[in-house]
Formats: C-alpha cells, structure tokens, sequence
C-alpha cells in the first residue's frame, strides 16, 4: 500500500465505507495536477471528524469517488482563542490568516479601525486560505473567516466572560504579559499600519474585558504582531502543552 501524502479538506461526512464525491476543482488537482490513478491514498478531514485515510475509486475530469477507509487522527478542536486583526495589504492579510490556522485559532475576525488600509476583504478567498494551511499543517479544524466588521459593532456586541488581549503599541517596552487561566474564552487585537486612532485607544481602554498586552520593545509589523501575540497565548493559556 502507497503512503497517504495529500491531505485535503471535504465537506462531507466522514466514516468507514464513505463515498465521498470530490469537487471538480479537487479533481484537478488529485488526477491531473498530482496525476493520482485508482487505489492510491489520500487524507481527507472535515473538521468535525477526525482524519481519515482513504482510497481513489474514481477518476473524472470534474470529480471522481474517495472511499474512506480508517481513522489516522482523532478530531483536535483548537483552544476557544479568536484573531482580531485590521486587514493590512493583501499578501499580508493572507499571511495572517495562513498563520493564525498553523498556530491554531478557533476565529478570525477581520475588524474595520479607523485606521485599516483595507477597506474590504474577500472572506471565500480567506477561507481558501485557511483551508489550504490546514491541510498543509496537519490540522483537523478549519477556524470559520467572518467577514470585515467594524471594531466599535464588535466591541458593543462582545460576549459575556470572553477576555480581550489588546496588542497596543503604546505599551511597548511595558511589562505587560498575556495571563489568565488555561484555555480560557479569549481573543487577541492587533492594529492596523497606523495604529489605534486616540478615540479608539479610550474606548478600549475603557472596557471591562481588556487587557492590554505589549509585544517587546520594538514596533512591530501588524502580521509579525499577530504572530507573535498567538505564540505568546498559545504558550501561557493555550494548548502547546
Ligand atoms: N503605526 C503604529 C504601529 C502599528 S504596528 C505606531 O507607530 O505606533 C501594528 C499593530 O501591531 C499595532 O496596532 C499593535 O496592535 C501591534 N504591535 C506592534 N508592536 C507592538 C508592541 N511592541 N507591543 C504591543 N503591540 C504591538
């Protein structure tokens, strides 16, 4: 038997015996671009069950059948952390969203600043994006892509017990750790190019669930800064250990 190397997200059920139908643009892919015949194994997850070794029983030009064989991984839900982010450029936003999947969020949430460069995003696209990194990474869930939100509708609608960790450039240099109990509901912010606008900044600061956070001594690209607050979460609240 081959070894399974292609791992692709379906949305389908998964299970043993399971036919799943592939999409045309799966399909070309799997038969033409990775040029795999019947018999030959691919890994397929879904999200909710696990991952799953299973094998080609058809080809077509745009579409083919996988039938699922055995569970090679347990379904891993990422801890309850969202990603706040002000969509910068383009290629930068899909770093973002590439590396919040690897370092494993449960959310991103686009949010509008005063300050964003971007002023809309194309959440399908950003999905693909977060699709392609988990199947590239190992990971068994794919965190949703809301769309672009204001910051201020976000703030007024924030659910109850959830902590905001506010990357505020500010405080740079400050002592200013990420703390809290392991795996607790929480969400990191990280600003735009700009920064925070000063009504922003008393807004938040005003905010019962906030705690501000500060990244180090220098002034950080926002995508190094999303980067480096997930690491800092996953490290102190979250599930690296
Ligand atoms: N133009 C701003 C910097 C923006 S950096 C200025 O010159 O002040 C983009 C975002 O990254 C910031 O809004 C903040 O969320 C985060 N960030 C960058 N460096 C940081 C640091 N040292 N501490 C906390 N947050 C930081």
């Amino acid at each position: 038997m081959k070894e399974a190397k292609i791992r692709l997200f379906v949305n389908w059920p998964l299970g043993a015996g399971q036919a799943v139908a592939v999409t045309a643009d799966q399909a070309n892919y799997l038969f033409n671009v990775m040029r795999l015949a019947r018999g030959a194994q691919v890994l397929l997850f879904n999200g909710q069950s696990g991952e799953w070794r299973a094998e080609v029983a058809e080809t077509g030009k745009r579409g083919g059948v996988l039938i699922c064989a055995q569970q090679t991984a347990p379904q891993i839900m990422p801890p309850d952390l969202w990603l706040l982010f002000a969509p910068i450029k383009k290629a930068r936003t899909d770093f973002i969203v590439e590396k919040a999947v690897e370092m494993g969020a449960a959310r991103i949430c686009p949010v509008q600043t005063q300050h964003t460069n971007a002023g809309h995003i194309r959440p399908e696209k950003l999905t693909a994006y977060a699709v392609e990194a988990a199947e590239q990474c190992g990971a068994t869930f794919v965190p949703p892509v809301d769309d672009l939100r204001p910051l201020d509708k976000v703030l007024a609608a924030w659910p109850e017990g959830r902590l905001l960790f506010w990357a505020d450039e500010a405080t740079a240099g400050q002592n200013l750790p990420i703390t809290g109990p392991k795996g607790a509901a929480s969400a990191l912010l990280i600003g735009p190019e700009g920064g925070f606008s000063d009504a922003e900044k008393s807004r938040l600061r005003a905010l019962p669930f906030i705690r501000p956070i500060s990244l180090g001594p220098r002034i950080l690209r926002a995508e190094t800064a999303a980067v480096a607050a997930l690491t800092l979460w996953q490290t102190e609240m979250g599930d690296w250990e």
